[in-house]
């Protein structure tokens, strides 16, 4: 039996002429016509005024916050459902994070959560310099009411959308409404250079920065003439030559993993108990991962023992993120929850799954991940079978 992944690389076959070109042109040195080019083409897929690749999303979001000058003992709100690289650079900086819950919908931070947080904030004298806000497996945020308590404190917001590349929010792409969008090209994301990443900004000045500090911030001299510290940032030509293959194709890739997951919901929404990831109105996702619940109250098995009997079957499911409110890492920072009695996070990884979800999951291994999962849950004689 072959191992399911949850997420595999899938090469379009395009990007050989990219990379070939990168070594015809001798430009295997870091920057070259494939890094300019890669930079174009996404943010015009974006519709993003500029952009820089970086050699990973999480260095993307180390540069948004040093572009927004957060230092030492500075503030930085976070969605606590998330990935471990969102809050880290939050460390580099020396900056304090203060955690926020997810509301039940999209999963994705609480704007009741984030207003409480605000507010109690203000009080103390110690408001944000930056929140950083999370699409989870490319759900779009509610960023109407995000931006709209983020503007009444006059903090920025940085788009976490490594994720959430190809996903819209009424129309406009995710990672695009914030002061900041991250994107991430890492080898499991939904396109992939194999590592990479890319800040994109409506203001070409702040990108222009960006060039500068993920370039060791080399002065204009014609010596090497440094007044600051800046770093070794910048993506490869090479890797940026997979990524404008790979980019070609990206549409392709959210139809597919929109069926995956179309048909993950077609055959076990039914089942009592089993609840997915919903898609907010006017919003589109590219579904990187299909997520679900397993209500606790109806399922004997954990999310954890869901997961591990799912490896028995050479099937790789992964729990839903575990919050950095609950990271021993992070144990020392402020948490603020969906109202003052509920911890969505908590839920959501007490009871959260994803599947494998690959855009090359071929149907006869999706076949194989649904009859296991209801294996596993003792849920092959349901109701609907027995109508
Ligand atoms: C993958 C991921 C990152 C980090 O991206 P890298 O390119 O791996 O550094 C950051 N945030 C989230 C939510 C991610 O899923």
């Amino acid at each position: 039996m072959n191992m399911i992944h949850l997420s595999t690389p899938h090469m379009s076959g395009l990007e050989k002429q990219y990379i070939e070109h990168a070594f015809s042109e001798n430009w295997i040195a870091p920057l070259g016509t494939n890094v300019f080019e890669f930079e174009k083409e996404l943010s015009a897929y974006v519709e993003s005024e500029s952009g820089i690749a970086l050699s990973s999303g999480t260095a993307a979001i180390h540069m948004a916050l040093r572009l927004l000058d957060i230092g030492p003992g500075d503030i930085v709100f976070c969605s606590t459902l998330t990935f471990v690289a969102s809050a880290t650079p939050i460390l580099y900086q020396h900056a304090v994070p203060v955690f926020i819950d997810s509301e039940p919908e999209t999963w994705n931070m609480s704007p009741q959560a984030l207003e409480r947080a605000m507010r109690e904030a203000e009080k103390q004298g110690k408001l944000p310099k930056a929140v950083i806000v999370v699409h989870l497996f490319g759900q779009s945020a509610k960023m109407d009411e995000l931006v709209e308590v983020c503007n009444r404190y006059d903090v920025p917001i940085i788009e976490d959308a490594a994720e959430s590349l190809g996903s819209a929010y009424k129309g406009k792409a995710s990672g695009t409404i914030g002061r900041f969008g991250v994107y991430s090209f890492n080898g499991n994301k939904i396109i992939t250079t194999s590592g990479g990443g890319m800040l994109v900004s409506n203001r070409p000045e702040d990108i222009d920065r960006a060039r500068f500090l993920s370039a060791q911030a080399k002065e204009p001299a014609l010596h090497y003439e440094h007044r600051e510290a800046g770093y070794n940032y910048r993506l490869s030509n090479v890797l940026a030559g997979i990524g404008r293959g790979q980019l070609k194709v990206l549409d392709l890739r959210v139809a597919a993993r929109r069926r995956v997951f179309q048909r993950y919901e077609q055959e076990l929404l039914c089942y009592p108990g089993i609840s997915f990831q919903r898609e907010l109105q006017h919003t589109k996702s590219n579904r990187w991962l299909t997520s679900l619940l397993l209500d606790i109250d109806v399922f004997p098995l954990s999310a954890e023992e869901t997961v591990s009997q799912l490896a028995d079957y050479q099937i790789e499911a992964r729990r839903v993120w575990k919050p950095m409110h609950l990271q021993p890492l992070f144990k020392h920072a402020d948490y603020y929850t969906h109202t003052v009695e509920e911890d969505i996070a908590l839920k959501l990884f007490t009871e959260g799954i994803c599947l494998p979800s690959g855009s090359n999951l071929s149907e006869r291994d999706q076949t194989r991940v649904i009859e296991s999962l209801k294996n596993v849950l003792s849920i092959r004689h349901s109701y609907r079978e027995i109508l």
